[in-house]
């Protein structure tokens, strides 16, 4: 049997459409690929991967903490809640000409995409036009830019779009019906309604979520299921496992297992076959072995750099390395390709 031949198989063998009678992905469709045998599932989502990025290249995205610590919210993943003893230390907005010193090192460094974090529930007036600020100068390096403010009122939307914002970051983290578990300062609509708002202002949407915070594998599926059912699902998709930060109420969850994340990141592939898939909190933990498998499954992006927010990760000379050793290539965008032109 070729290639070809063994291609049609497997999609014979997969219901061609397994959605609900309303045309989505239904949580058992994405189980069941979750549950597949991981070499077919590997072969199938490398399948996808091939037929919508055929050039194989990874994304690099640099990202930063422009404001950090002293947040309302509770995650009980993040560090950077005010709820939480950590250590980590509450610091206000940084200044333009610092900002400006990180992007241009991350673009030297061969990132193409800029992502600015700041830990706020949700930005007030004067926050989104000192952001609005921090977006114009990253643009004018030639960098696409992306936000992760917290919830965005419609109009906040708009502005940061006119300011030149090309993504914005706002994860759904897990299943509807395990995020109270997660955090009970704002609700899961709450982050549907913000993602409504970045759509509608015209801003590419960057939603994923976290793996390995206790829950349970429909609650992976039930995940999976939000986001490939966004329409349209999101152009990028950041996959993390969790990094579990001492003083945070997940501090001691037993940790995914490596080929349960490797299974994930194929079913985003194959349920968001367009989205850059991108392999981001707890690359540090996981080997390179585990991070070729995960670009063997469709992962097509990382975050890139040393730091990510307040927590670690591989430090750029690792990555370049890793990259080397699996003849992957990293993306290269130019100052004239079109915003939120992520394939
Ligand atoms: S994840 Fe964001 S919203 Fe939640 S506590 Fe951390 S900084 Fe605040």
């Amino acid at each position: 049997m070729g290639a070809n031949d063994l291609q049609q198989t497997i999609t014979l063998h997969r219901p061609a459409k397994p959605v609900t009678p309303q045309g989505l992905w239904s949580v058992e469709a994405i189980q069941s690929l979750l549950d597949k045998p991981l070499m077919d599932l590997l072969f199938e989502a490398q399948t996808v991967h091939r037929q919508h990025f055929p050039e194989g290249d990874i994304e690099l995205a640099t990202l930063l903490s422009v404001k950090t610590g002293g947040c309302p919210e509770n995650c009980g993943y993040c560090p950077q809640s005010a709820e939480f003893d950590t250590g980590v230390k509450a610091q206000k907005l940084m200044e333009v000409d610092e900002v400006l010193r990180a992007a241009q090192a991350a673009k030297e460094a061969g990132a193409t995409r800029f992502c600015m974090g700041a830990a706020w529930r949700a930005p007030k007036d004067r926050d989104v036009e000192k952001v609005a600020v921090l977006i114009e100068a990253v643009k004018g390096l030639g960098m696409q830019t992306c936000a992760t403010l917290g919830m965005l009122e419609p109009h906040h939307a708009h502005q940061l779009k006119a300011a030149g914002l090309d993504y914005y970051n706002h994860n759904l983290d897990t299943a509807p019906e395990y995020y109270t578990d997660i955090v009970d300062t704002r609700s899961y609509q709450d982050r549907l309604d913000t993602l409504a708002n970045v759509r509608s202002a015209g801003i590419s949407v960057c939603c994923g979520g976290i793996v390995g915070m206790g829950e349970q594998p429909v609650h992976r599926a039930g995940l999976i299921a939000q986001l490939a059912n966004l329409n349209p699902y999101p152009e990028s998709v950041p996959i993390n496992s969790l990094v579990r930060v001492p003083g945070t109420p997940l501090a001691d969850s037993e940790p995914v297992d490596p080929f349960d994340f490797v299974r994930i990141i194929a079913v985003s592939r194959i349920t968001m076959p367009t989205a850059r898939v991108r392999l981001s909190a707890g690359r540090q933990q996981m080997g390179d072995a585990v991070q070729a498998l995960c670009f063997m499954a469709g992962a097509n992006s990382i975050f890139y750099g040393d730091k990510l927010l307040v927590t670690g990760n591989p430090d750029v000379e690792a990555d370049v390395q890793l990259l080397r050793k699996l003849g992957l290539q990293s993306r290269r965008t130019t100052a004239t390709e079109e915003a939120g032109a992520c394939a």
